[in-house]
């Protein structure tokens, strides 16, 4: 049997107490394997794109809002996609530079988009009442801050409703092809000087890339109009956003940032040419691959003849597939109680959750080694929206999260984030006004 990095991980983990009973449940992120990702990345678009070229690519923090994550990203030469005040602060506190930032959101505050201009951060407007309040900024206090508009190229959506950001009616950016829009936002460019990006993000996991393309095409032939209306390069970065889909079903990474940039060089041939300068932003794809929920069985039974191993990771940790669990299946893997793993015939079993309602399953009939009291049981894939965006149900704690990096002489571990205490989450539950009601009607 050949062990990998994760397997070793898994060991180890358990070897050094990262994780047993009483801390039942942590993350572990392949932190060699984010390296290789961002490193595969920054090389596919300096090879394709014409020398001298600015790229920025910009991490969606949502992805893994984690302050050393965001570090290393940068240190890999990224820098960070930000959509909320808590983003914005995390990017900061990683030491990411205001000019490897980037805001994007659907809901910025007066305060948000004075602070972000104030600072020299990208913002792409939403809206217009966006740009309105823009307008209202820049009057008063010019900002040297790259700022876009974004738009909604309306190509479709993906196989998960949720992700798909440009159906006709997603709530996100100036839906192009409705009445008068397109127009609306040629004119409301050549109005603003200042108006230099155009960014478009039409999705997220379950998007086809044909039509991720497709909303890149629409994005650089407005601003080719754009420009030509102006005559002059008014517009010169394109946002082409994040969203390249992960494969959940096995350890292949695919679809790669390779296959995704020759898609784009031939449906916008204009995009490398060194015209625009790029803006990325992708998430899932640099660390869902890299990361690992561990978790303790705390018991095996059985129900109605199915077996059912009940462990210490569910809806907290693995929100979206307990809650979507079609459009969110994900690998768990059997390991025993030292973090070996477990060997034994697949039998169809229930991994569930510790959260108190019937639904809290990562995995629901699922062929594995049978899972007993006191094995862990690994769900693979979980880099990206899984322990780093934690669901605060039945107040559980948040995990500790470990990196580690796999040498050949053995497993080395930094801590991430430490696990959260009683104290801490008792805190977050208003325990400094333990009395304030007693005398409130
Ligand atoms: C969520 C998001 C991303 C990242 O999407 P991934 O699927 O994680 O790559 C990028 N840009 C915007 C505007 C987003 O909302």
């Amino acid at each position: 049997m050949t062990f990998t990095d994760r397997d070793r991980a898994v060991q180890a983990a358990v070897a050094e107490g990262l994780l047993g009973p009483d801390e039942p449940v942590a993350g572990l992120l392949d932190i060699v394997g984010i390296r290789r990702s961002a490193r595969e990345l920054r090389a596919v678009f300096e090879e394709f794109a014409a020398p001298d070229t600015p790229v920025l690519h910009a991490f969606a923090v949502k992805a893994a809002s984690l302050v050393p994550v965001l570090r290393l990203l940068a240190q890999e030469g990224l820098g960070c996609e930000v959509a909320s005040p808590g983003e914005l602060a995390l990017a900061r506190a990683a030491g990411v530079p205001a000019t490897a930032t980037v805001l994007d959101s659907p809901a910025k505050t007066p305060a948000e988009l004075r602070e972000a201009l104030a600072l020299g951060i990208a913002v792409n407007a939403d809206n217009r009442a966006e740009l309105e309040r823009i307008d209202a900024l820049m009057a008063s206090a010019p900002s040297s801050a790259p700022i876009g508009l974004r738009v909604n190229p309306q190509v479709g959506g993906g196989t998960i409703g949720a992700m798909s950001t440009a159906t006709d009616t997603s709530k996100f950016g100036i839906a192009l092809r409705d009445e008068g829009a397109h127009d609306w936002v040629v004119r409301s460019c050549l109005d603003r000087p200042w108006l230099t990006r155009l960014h478009a993000h039409v999705g997220s996991q379950g998007m086809p890339l044909e039509l991720m393309a497709e909303g890149v095409r629409s994005l650089f032939d407005l601003a080719e109009e754009i420009n030509d209306k102006a005559g002059r390069r008014q517009i010169d970065t394109l946002d082409i956003g994040g969203g390249l889909p992960v494969n959940f079903a096995s350890d292949d990474m695919r679809p790669t940032y390779r296959e995704y940039a020759e898609l784009l060089r031939s449906t916008v041939p204009g995009l490398f040419s060194g015209r625009y300068g790029l803006v990325t932003e992708f998430g899932r794809s640099l660390l869902a691959k890299h990361g690992t929920v561990l978790a303790r069985v705390e018991y095996a039974k059985t129900a109605g003849g199915r077996p059912i191993a009940i462990t210490h990771a569910g809806a907290q940790v693995a929100t979206r597939t307990v809650f979507v669990p079609d459009a969110w299946p994900i690998r768990v893997a059997a390991y025993d109680g030292a973090g070996l793993p477990k060997p034994g015939a697949p039998v169809a079993q229930d991994i569930a959750g510790p959260c108190c309602f019937a639904g809290d399953l990562v995995a629901e009939n699922r062929s594995l080694p049978r899972l007993e009291s006191g094995d862990h049981a690994a769900l693979l894939d979980t880099g990206a929206y899984y322990f780093s965006t934690h669901f605060a149900y039945n107040s559980l704690p948040r995990p500790g999260i470990y990196g580690y990096a796999a040498d050949p002489g053995g497993v080395r571990f930094a801590t991430i984030r430490t696990p959260q205490t009683l104290e801490e989450l008792t805190a977050e539950s208003g325990g400094a006004h333990t009395n304030a009601l007693h005398d409130l009607g």
